[in-house]
């Protein structure tokens, strides 16, 4: 992408957004923004930082997770956690979503938006409790594991 270029929704305001917050926009930022529109929607913290230093060396963590925290304020990104409890992040737009981790296999899948709903209704039905499923990640055994004992 060439630096002039405008980004494309919901990123299209993201410089003057993030500089209401004080943060200016740099070239690090622009492309902190950029690796995350091509991320498909999860990218770790530890990932990102990578790829930006990929492209600007001199990218430092600091500003990639305070960058993040920012954009998570104005509803850009989302994170969530690993089954290891590592942030994940997922970049809007994208749907809702949960994630089912396999302690016996270590295999991790998503479970999308009507099942996660589904598994919201039956705690509030039952207790009353809104779960909020896009955060963390449920860890179990998978049918495979499960039926080899
Ligand atoms: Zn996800
Ligand atoms: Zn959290
Ligand atoms: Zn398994």
């Amino acid at each position: 992408m060439d630096t002039n270029r405008a980004l494309p929704a919901p990123w299209d305001t993201v410089g003057d957004r993030l500089r209401e917050r004080g943060l200016r926009w740099t070239p690090q930022r622009r492309t902190v923004i950029e690796v995350l529109i091509e991320a498909d929607g999860h990218i770790t913290g530890a990932e990102l930082v990578e790829r930006c230093r990929g492209r600007h060396p001199t990218t430092i963590p600091s500003t990639v997770y305070r960058t993040l925290d920012v954009l998570e304020e104005l509803g850009l990104v989302r994170h969530g956690h690993g089954a290891d409890g590592r942030e994940e992040f997922h970049v809007r737009p994208i749907d809702e979503h949960g994630h089912i981790h396999c302690a016996s296999c270590g295999m991790t899948w998503e479970i999308g938006r009507r099942r996660a709903a589904s598994v919201a209704a039956a705690l509030r039905a039952g207790d009353g409790f809104e779960v909020d499923i896009g955060h963390v990640t449920l860890v179990g055994r998978c049918r495979d594991c499960a039926a080899r004992g």
